[in-house]
C-alpha cells in the first residue's frame, strides 16, 4: 500500500479524500493556493505546499507546480479528486513518467472517454446504446439541417471536448439550426479551445441515470447500482439520490450488466461513472467519467461501501475487496449540494462563515471542508457542502432530509440551503416524478408567481 499520496484539490472533496487516508494510515500531502492557506484540508494534512497564486490555473492546474511538490514530498501516488486534473491525461502521464501513481484510469482510457464522439463510437463498439445523433464530428461543409432533418428536430449540437453544460445549444427548427451550430461552436473554441461539435436528438423528458462502476487491475468489475441526478439547473446536479425512483431491480440488473461487461471489455481500472439519458423505457450512453464523482456519497450510503478507499486499493494494485453478488443495496440515500449562492438569483456568495451548526443525527452526513470563520474564496466552484441522508425508504429519507436541511445553520454568506428546503417540500419531489428540464421549469413558475 502507498505510504505517503499527494492531493492534487481542495475544498470537501480533498478533505474526503484525506479522511479515506487516514482511516488507512496513509500520510497526505495538501497542495493549496494562496487563497486556501486557511483550509480544512490544508489544517488537517501531515504536510501542506503552497502550488502558487489564487487563480487555478496558476495553482490546482498548474502539473509542474504540482509534481514539483510531489518529487519534494516523496510521495507514492497522487489522487486528482474531482475536476482540476482528475481527467486530464497528459497530467496522468506525466504522474506515471515521474515513478508515481496516478489514482485513476490509465492516460489512453482518459482521453478515449475524454473525447465525447470516440467515447460514442467506443460506447457503441461496446454495445451500449447511444442517441440517436451524427456520425462523428459536423464538417462546416456539410448540409447540417439535412442531418439534423435525418435525425429529426429538436437536435443539440454539442463540444466534443464538452464539459458543464458548456458548448451546448438546442435548435427547434431549420430556422435555428445555422445558430446553434454557430454559437456551439463559438463557445467550443471559447471554453475548450477545440472547436469540433457533434449533434444529437434533443430529448424531451430525460432522466438523468448514471452507473457507478469500480474495476481493479485483475480483471474483476463490479457496479454499484444507479443515481438519478435529473434534478438540474444549466446542466448542473443540485439534488441527487440513490436509487432511481423511476428504476425497478430488474432495469437495475439489466443495466448493470451490460455497462459491467462493457467495462471489463475495455480493460478499465478504477473508479468510473457511465451516465446515460433514460426516456420511455430507454437508455441512452451520454459520457463515461473517468474519475470519482461528487455526488460518490449516496452510492457508499447505499452499498456500505468506500468508494475512496477501493479507489486507493485499485490503484496500488490491490483486487477488490467485494465481488459484485456482495453488494446489496440498502434503503434510500438523497444528495444536497449546498452551494454559495443565492438560493434566488444563484448569484455566487463568497465571503466569511459567521455562524455554523451543522446538523447530525441517525443517518445524516455532512461532507464539508467549512468551519465557523472560514472565509469562502471567490475564485473557485460555489459548492461548499454537501447534505447526504439515508434511510430505509424514500419516504423516511425525504423526511430525514427535511429535518437535517433544518438544522442547519451557515450565516454570513448565502447559500441553497433554502432552496433545498423548498425541493423538500414540492409534490413532485415528493413523488419523485421529475426530468432533467424540471427544475428550471419550476424555477421559472416560481419567479412568475413572485412577479404576479
Ligand atoms: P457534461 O459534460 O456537461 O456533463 P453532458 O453531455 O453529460 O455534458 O450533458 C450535460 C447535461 O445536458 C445532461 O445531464 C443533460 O441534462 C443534458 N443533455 C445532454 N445531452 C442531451 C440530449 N441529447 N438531450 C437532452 N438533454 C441532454
Amino acid at each position: 500500500m502507498f505510504q505517503k499520496i499527494l492531493i492534487a484539490n481542495r475544498g470537501e472533496i480533498a478533505l474526503r479524500i484525506l479522511r479515506a487516508c487516514r482511516e488507512m494510515n496513509i500520510k497526505t500531502v495538501a497542495v493549496h493556493s494562496e487563497a486556501d492557506s486557511d483550509a480544512m484540508h490544508v489544517r488537517l494534512a501531515d504536510e501542506s505546499v503552497c502550488i502558487g497564486p489564487a487563480p487555478s490555473k496558476d495553482s490546482y492546474l498548474n502539473m509542474y507546480a504540482i509534481i514539483s511538490a510531489a518529487e519534494v514530498c516523496s510521495v507514492d501516488a497522487i489522487h486528482p479528486g474531482v475536476g482540476f486534473l482528475s481527467e486530464n491525461a497528459s497530467f496522468a502521464e506525466i504522474v506515471e513518467d515521474h515513478k508515481m501513481v496516478f489514482i485513476g484510469p490509465t492516460p489512453e482510457h482518459i482521453r478515449l472517454m475524454g473525447d465525447k464522439i470516440t467515447a460514442k463510437e467506443t460506447a457503441l463498439e461496446l454495445g451500449i446504446p447511444v442517441i440517436p445523433g451524427s456520425d462523428g464530428a459536423l464538417d462546416p461543409e456539410e448540409d447540417i439541417d439535412a442531418i439534423a432533418g435525418r435525425i429529426g428536430y429538436p437536435v443539440l449540437i454539442k463540444a466534443a471536448s464538452g464539459g458543464g453544460g458548456k458548448g451546448m445549444k438546442v435548435a427547434r427548427s431549420t430556422a435555428e439550426i445555422e445558430e446553434a451550430f454557430r454559437l456551439a461552436r463559438a463557445e467550443a473554441k471559447a471554453c475548450f479551445g477545440n472547436d469540433e461539435v457533434y449533434m444529437e436528438k434533443y430529448l424531451s423528458h430525460p432522466r438523468h441515470i448514471e452507473i457507478q462502476v469500480i474495476a481493479d487491475s485483475h480483471g474483476n468489475v463490479a457496479h454499484l447500482g444507479e443515481r438519478d441526478c435529473s434534478l438540474q439547473r444549466r446542466h448542473q446536479k443540485i439534488w441527487e439520490e440513490a436509487p432511481s425512483p423511476s428504476i425497478s431491480p430488474e432495469v437495475r440488473a439489466k443495466l448493470g450488466n451490460v455497462v459491467t461487461k462493457a467495462v471489463k471489455k475495455l480493460g478499465y481500472r478504477g473508479v468510473g461513472t457511465i451516465e446515460f439519458l433514460y426516456e420511455d423505457g430507454e437508455f441512452y450512453f451520454m459520457e463515461m467519467n473517468t474519475r470519482l464523482q461528487v455526488e460518490h456519497p449516496i452510492t457508499e450510503m447505499i452499498t456500505g461501501i468506500d468508494l475512496v478507499r477501493e479507489q486507493i486499493r485499485v490503484a496500488a494494485g490491490l483486487s477488490l475487496s467485494f465481488r459484485q453478488a456482495d453488494i446489496a443495496f440498502k434503503g434510500h440515500a438523497i444528495e444536497c449540494r449546498i452551494n454559495a449562492e443565492d438560493s434566488e438569483s444563484f448569484m455566487p456568495s463568497p465571503g466569511k462563515i459567521k455562524d455554523y451548526l451543522t446538523p447530525g443525527g441517525y443517518g445524516v452526513r455532512v461532507d464539508s471542508h467549512m468551519y465557523q470563520g472560514y472565509q469562502i474564496p471567490s475564485h473557485y466552484d460555489s459548492l461548499v457542502s454537501k447534505l447526504i441522508v439515508h434511510g430505509d425508504t424514500r419516504e423516511e429519507c425525504i423526511q430525514r432530509a427535511r429535518r437535517a436541511l433544518h438544522e442547519y445553520v451557515i450565516t454570513g454568506v448565502n447559500t441553497l440551503l433554502p432552496l433545498h428546503r423548498d425541493l423538500a417540500e414540492t409534490a413532485d419531489v415528493i413523488k419523485g416524478d421529475y426530468d432533467i428540464h424540471w427544475l428550471e421549469r419550476w424555477l421559472a413558475s416560481r419567479h412568475q408567481e413572485e412577479a404576479a
